[in-house]
């Protein structure tokens, strides 16, 4: 931690001190926020609105690596893979709780920078930070954020929607975040080893940036409105899009059939694959942490997202009997399977 010269310890400021530390910059912009920090409880109005509720733990050294995750990427992240869980409801987030485990190898300067990501997310996806805790940890960094957001009791989109015949569609591109982390996990094993060797990251920051920065879909609900788009099911890739997209055949009770040679992967992704002798398909499949959103249409929306660049149709779902199927480029057909690397 980049903390050596300017270290205020936690204890100068008391855990009253270092609330009010890190919260003073966050002002409430909802009107759905009537409360915010500062009392026992926040407060929410959301009238007559459905209201959705997400939250996620992180903990140091399993789900992240302060040797090359910098504090105020992480504070970002923690907040964005949670407004992704939101918008994959087709809702809109609106308010974060933030809660940390803090040891004293953390300083005032350190929790400061883990919040200003926290801020910059907030900013960039209009959600006010309204509370959260905080407490000491033996050693390591604990992150609970939860996430509230609303919709339309008519809008919202569960896994369990999808149909037979539907299409398959995710936006953007997968495996980039899978990458990035091989990458970041090899160097930082050669630096280890040997510390005179500086990483050169430079040519790889959209695998990198993918890994340590991504962002949530929010331009893809504001799409889907205004094409009068309603997907019939939809997850946010986390596992790796074969775990995620099993997620939406078990749910809805469907089989399907995905294309390898639909499957969107950068050229910057399969040239790191390649480094690692492995496909692209395959950071795609079992990778995770894209972010992106999958989802199933109607055929008859198929015009709709056609034309779209951030959008690809990867394969349509089946009646459950067909089993759940990946189409190879050289046209074998193979059980689609979840292997998906799991925290446990
Ligand atoms: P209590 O003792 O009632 O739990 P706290 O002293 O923990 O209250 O919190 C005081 C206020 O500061 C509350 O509004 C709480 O939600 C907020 N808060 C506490 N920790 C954090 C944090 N890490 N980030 C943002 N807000 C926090
Ligand atoms: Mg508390």
């Amino acid at each position: 931690m980049s903390d050596t010269e300017n270290r205020t310890e936690i204890a100068e400021l008391g855990e009253f001190g270092l609330i009010r530390h890190l919260t003073q910059h966050f002002k409430p912009i909802n009107p759905s926020t009537l409360k915010g920090v500062g009392d026992d409880a926040a407060v929410l109005d959301y009238a007559n609105k459905k209201i959705v509720v997400t939250t996620d733990l992180l903990v140091e050294g399993i789900h992240f690596d302060l040797m090359y995750v910098p504090l105020k990427h992480l504070g970002y992240k923690s907040v964005v893979v949670n407004l992704s869980d939101i918008y994959a409801m087709n809702a809109t987030p609106k308010q974060i709780t933030v809660s940390m485990g803090l040891s004293n190898r953390f300083s005032v300067e350190a929790v400061s920078e883990i919040y200003e990501g926290i801020h910059a997310a907030c900013k960039k996806y209009g959600v006010d930070l309204i509370g959260g805790d905080t407490t000491t940890s033996g050693k390591g960094l604990l992150i609970s954020i939860t996430a509230i957001g609303e919709a339309e009791a008519g809008e919202l989109v569960y896994r369990n929607g999808a149909r037979a015949n539907d299409l398959i569609c995710v936006t953007g591109d997968l495996g980039a975040a899978y990458m990035g982390l091989q990458l970041l996990e090899r160097e930082k094993k050669i630096f280890l080893e040997s510390p005179s060797v500086q990483p050169d990251l430079e040519n790889q920051k959209y695998i990198v940036g993918r890994q340590l920065m991504p962002e949530a879909r929010r331009d893809m609900l504001e799409n889907f409105k205004s094409w009068a788009l309603k997907p019939t099911s939809m997850i946010d890739i986390s596992d790796g899009l074969s775990s995620d997209l099993l997620h939406l055949c078990e749910e809805s009770g469907l089989g399907c059939r995905l294309d390898e040679s639909r499957i969107p992967v950068a050229e910057d992704t399969l040239k790191m694959a390649m480094q690692f002798s492995i496909s692209g398909t395959t950071a795609a499949l079992n990778g995770g942490e894209d972010y992106e959103l999958l989802f199933t249409i109607a055929q008859s929306d198929f015009d709709k997202v056609q034309n779209h660049p951030e959008i690809s149709v990867i394969g349509f779902m089946t009646e459950p009997e067909k089993g759940r199927k990946l189409i190879s480029t050289g046209n074998a057909e193979y059980e689609l399977k979840a292997q998906g690397w799991k925290a446990f």
